[in-house]
C-alpha cells in the first residue's frame, strides 16, 4: 500500500467520547471529515439595514440593544429590542440562558442572524443566532457551512474539525488521467473545497443546487465507487467454478406440451438467457424479474427441469413458509406427473418426516427440494446440487448468500423478484447480478379497473360483490393487515367471514388464513378454484401465488395500511381471466400524506415497474433493498432518480477503469468505501 493510501485511511485522533459522537455521523477515519458535507449554508457576508431586510430568508442585521425584558405571557420569554440607523427590530427567545441576557445587555452592539417576520408588535426574529460586535469587526467573506451533527457536538467544534482536515488531508485525484476532463467534472480537491469553504462569489442558491459542478463531482465519485465495487463482486463470482448444465428436453418437452398455453416471447427469451448461463462453467447469478402475473413460475420450473434432466438436483427457497408452500404445491402438481420426486422441507414437519425428507435429498431420490431459506442453511446435504432458485432474493442479505456448496463447485443461482425492481436500482444496487426481465404479460389479460371507496360505503360494495357473483364470477375479500398482532388479524378475518356470510346468504363464502393447516388451506383453495365457493375471505396470505382466473373482483379493506408492492401483488390476483376485473380499495379517513400518495399511485398505474419506480421515490431505496442495504454501499449524495445521467456514465466507465487503471480503482475504493468492501465479497 502506498503512503497516500495510509493517509486516506488514517484513524481518528479524537477523544473517545467525541469519537463516539463522530461515529454516529459515519466519521470513522480522518478522511471521513472530508466526505461529511454541509447540510446548508448561512450567509454572514452581508449586513442588511433592518428597514430593508427581506422576509422569508435568513439575514444578518446589526444594531444596538435598546431594551431587554423577560415577559411572562403567554409564556416566559426574553424580548430584546435592537436598533440600527434605519429601524428597530425585536429579538425573541423562548429558551434562553443568563449568558444571553448578558450578551444582549442594553447598549451592546450585536449581530443577529435569522429570519425576519412580521410580529404583533412589529418586525421580529425568533431565536436568532447572536454575536457581539467589536468596533472594526469585519463580516465573513464567504458563506458559513452548517453540518449535520449530533447532540453534544457543537456546530462550531465540528466545523473546525472539518476545516482542519480539509487543510491536512491530501485531496489527491483518484480518477485516471484525463477522465475528469473528458467527463467535464471538476477536480475532487476543488469540489470539496468549494463545498466546505466556498469562496465569496458563491451564493446559497448556487451551493444548494444539485447541478453545481462540485456536487456533480461528488455524486459521480460516489456512483463510480458503487459501480466499481459491484463489478468487482461480479468478477470474483465469474472466477468461481460450476458445472456446465445442459438439459436434453426429456422432461421439459412433455411438460411444455402438457401446458394449456404456449410460452410468451418474453418467457422464451429469459429462458434462453438462463439456459446459456447454466451451460457455462462459472456459477450463474441471474435475477429474474417480471411483473405480477408475468409467468415467472413456469420459467423457474423449466430451468429446474433442465438441471434435473442433466442429472442434478435443484433447491427452491422462499423467504416465508407460506410462499415456499405455494411454490411446492404448484411445482409438485406440475413435476410429479413427469416422475420427478419433489421434496417439501417445512419447519412444521415432525422429526421422523424431516429425517425422511433429508434422506431423500441426501441420497438423490428427491430431485427438487422446496423450503424456506433458513431451512436450507443448516443441515441439508445434497447428492448433487446443480441449481438453486431463490425467490424474493432482495429480501436476503448479501452477507447471507447461499451457504449451499457442493463438490462439483458452486450451484448456479436463479433469483426471482416478485416486486419489480426499478431500472435505476437494478443498474446500481443490483449491478453485480445479471438480470432477465419478462417484459410482457401472457395474452388475454384484461386491464384491471381500480376503485377507491371510503369504507363508509360498505353496502354498495356488498351489492357489487353480489352482482359479480350473479355474473358467474368470483370475489376475493382481503382483510386488513394488522401489523401489531397476528391474533387480531386472524380475529378480524373470522369476523369478516361471519359478517359476509350474513350479508350474502345467497353465496358460499370461504375463509383462508395463515394459521390454517396446509391441508385445510389447500382444501379451501381447491373449493374456490372449482367455484364451490364464490367469495373467498383471506388475510394477506393470498398476496403471492394464488391463481384463480375466474376471480374478477378483489376487495381490499384498509388499503391505506398496505405498501405499494403489496397492493400491486394483491391486485394482480385478478385480471387473469377474460372477464373485466375490478379492484376495490376500501380506505378509512383521515388519510396520512403517505397513504394518500400510495393510493394515488396504485389508482393511476397498473404497470408494476412504474409502481416500483414511484415507490422508490416515495420511500427511498431502503425498503427495496431489505437486508441487502447493510452490505451494498448506500448512496449519500447521489439520488437515483435525479442523477441517472451520472449513474449511466459511472456504469460505462467502471469496467474501463478496472481494466486499465487498477491502481486508481483501489485508491478510489479506499477513499469511498474504506473497509466496507468485504460485504461485497460474500
Ligand atoms: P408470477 O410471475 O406473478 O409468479 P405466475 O407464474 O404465477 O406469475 O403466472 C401467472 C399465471 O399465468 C399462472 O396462472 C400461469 O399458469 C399463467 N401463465 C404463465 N405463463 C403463461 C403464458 N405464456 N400464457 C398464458 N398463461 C400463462
Ligand atoms: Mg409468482
Amino acid at each position: 500500500m502506498s503512503p497516500i493510501h495510509d493517509l486516506a485511511n488514517q484513524p481518528l485522533t479524537a477523544a473517545p467520547a467525541t469519537a463516539k459522537k463522530l461515529e454516529k455521523l459515519g466519521i470513522r477515519r480522518r478522511f471521513d471529515f472530508i466526505l461529511h458535507l454541509p447540510l446548508r449554508y448561512e450567509d454572514e457576508t452581508h449586513l442588511y439595514p433592518i428597514a430593508s431586510a427581506p422576509y422569508g430568508q435568513a439575514v444578518l442585521v446589526e444594531g444596538e440593544v435598546l431594551s431587554q425584558e423577560i415577559q411572562f405571557k403567554p409564556r416566559r420569554q426574553l424580548v430584546v429590542q435592537i436598533e440600527d440607523a434605519t429601524a428597530t427590530l425585536i429579538l425573541r427567545f423562548i429558551h434562553f440562558y443568563p449568558s444571553q441576557q448578558k450578551q444582549l445587555a442594553i447598549g451592546r452592539r450585536v449581530r443577529a442572524l435569522g429570519e425576519v417576520r412580521r410580529g404583533f408588535f412589529g418586525d421580529e426574529m425568533v431565536h436568532p443566532k447572536c454575536r457581539d460586535v467589536l468596533p472594526g469587526d469585519g463580516l465573513a467573506t464567504s458563506l458559513t457551512p452548517v453540518y449535520p451533527t449530533v447532540a453534544g457536538l457543537a456546530q462550531p467544534v465540528l466545523r473546525r474539525m472539518v476545516q482542519q482536515e480539509l487543510k491536512a488531508q491530501p485531496l489527491f485525484e483518484t480518477l485516471p488521467p484525463g477522465m475528469a476532463e473528458a467527463e467535464r467534472l471538476i477536480p475532487f480537491a476543488d469540489a470539496v473545497s468549494i463545498l466546505h469553504a466556498p469562496t465569496p462569489d458563491y451564493s446559497v442558491k448556487q451551493l444548494t443546487d444539485p447541478l453545481l459542478p462540485a456536487w456533480q463531482r461528488l455524486k459521480f465519485d460516489e456512483l463510480l465507487a458503487q459501480q466499481l465495487s459491484m463489478r468487482l463482486a461480479y468478477r470474483a463470482r465469474r472466477q468461481g467454478r460450476a458445472v456446465a448444465i445442459r438439459g436434453d428436453g426429456r422432461l421439459s418437452t412433455p411438460f411444455l406440451n402438457g401446458l394449456p398455453f404456449a410460452l410468451t416471447r418474453a418467457q422464451q427469451k429469459v429462458l434462453a438467457e438462463i439456459h446459456a448461463d447454466m451451460g457455462a462453467e462459472h456459477p450463474m447469478h441471474r435475477l429474474l424479474q417480471g411483473d405480477v402475473g408475468s409467468g415467472k413460475t413456469v420459467v423457474a420450473a423449466l430451468a429446474a427441469l433442465a438441471a434435473i434432466e442433466a442429472g442434478f438436483q435443484v433447491a427452491l427457497m422462499a423467504p416465508t413458509e407460506i410462499l415456499a408452500e405455494q411454490h411446492y404445491l404448484k411445482l409438485s402438481a406440475w413435476l410429479a406427473p413427469l416422475g420427478v420426486d419433489v421434496a417439501w422441507l417445512s419447519g412444521s414437519l415432525r422429526k421422523k418426516q424431516k429425517t425422511d425428507v433429508l434422506a431423500r435429498i441426501g441420497d438423490g431420490t428427491a430431485r427438487l427440494a422446496v423450503g424456506t431459506h433458513a431451512l436450507f442453511q443448516d443441515t441439508v446435504q445434497f447428492a448433487g446440487l446443480g441449481l438453486a432458485i431463490v425467490d424474493e432474493q432482495h429480501r436476503f442479505g448479501v452477507g447471507q448468500r447461499l451457504a449451499l456448496k457442493d463438490k462439483g463447485g458452486e450451484p448456479h443461482q436463479l433469483m426471482m423478484s416478485a416486486t419489480p425492481i426499478p431500472r435505476t436500482l437494478a443498474m446500481s444496487f443490483f449491478a453485480d447480478l445479471d438480470v432477465s426481465v419478462i417484459d410482457e404479460l401472457p395474452p388475454g389479460r384484461t386491464p384491471i379497473v381500480t376503485k377507491l371507496i371510503n369504507s363508509g360505503r360498505r353496502e354498495e360494495i356488498i351489492a357489487f360483490v353480489d352482482k359479480t357473483c350473479r355474473q358467474g364470477q368470483q370475489v376475493y375479500w382481503v382483510c386488513p393487515l394488522i401489523e401489531e398482532s397476528e391474533t387480531l388479524q386472524l380475529q378480524t378475518a373470522v369476523d369478516t367471514h361471519l359478517q359476509l356470510g350474513e350479508d350474502l346468504p345467497q353465496w358460499k363464502v370461504g375463509l383462508v388464513h395463515g394459521r390454517m393447516k396446509p391441508a385445510e388451506k389447500a382444501a379451501v383453495m381447491a373449493a374456490f378454484a372449482a367455484n364451490e365457493l364464490q367469495v373467498l375471505v383471506a388475510t394477506t396470505v393470498i398476496e403471492v401465488g394464488v391463481d384463480v382466473p375466474n376471480a374478477s373482483l378483489m376487495v381490499i379493506e384498509h388499503g391505506e395500511r398496505m405498501g405499494l408492492a403489496q397492493l400491486h401483488q394483491l391486485r394482480g390476483r385478478v385480471g387473469r381471466g377474460s372477464a373485466k376485473s375490478v379492484c376495490v380499495l376500501m380506505f378509512e379517513t383521515p388519510l396520512s400524506e403517505l397513504a394518500k400518495a400510495r393510493l394515488k399511485v396504485i389508482y393511476e398505474h397498473t404497470d408494476g415497474f412504474e409502481i416500483a419506480r414511484q415507490d422508490l421515490q416515495i420511500r427511498g431505496p431502503g425498503e427495496f433493498l431489505g437486508a441487502r442495504q447493510s452490505g451494498a454501499p448506500m448512496l449519500r449524495f447521489a439520488n437515483l432518480e435525479e442523477d441517472i445521467a451520472l449513474l449511466e456514465r459511472a456504469r460505462e466507465l467502471a469496467p474501463l477503469m478496472l481494466e486499465r487503471w487498477p491502481e486508481a480503482v483501489q485508491r478510489h475504493l479506499d477513499r469511498w468505501l474504506a473497509g466496507r468492501e468485504h460485504f461485497l465479497k460474500a
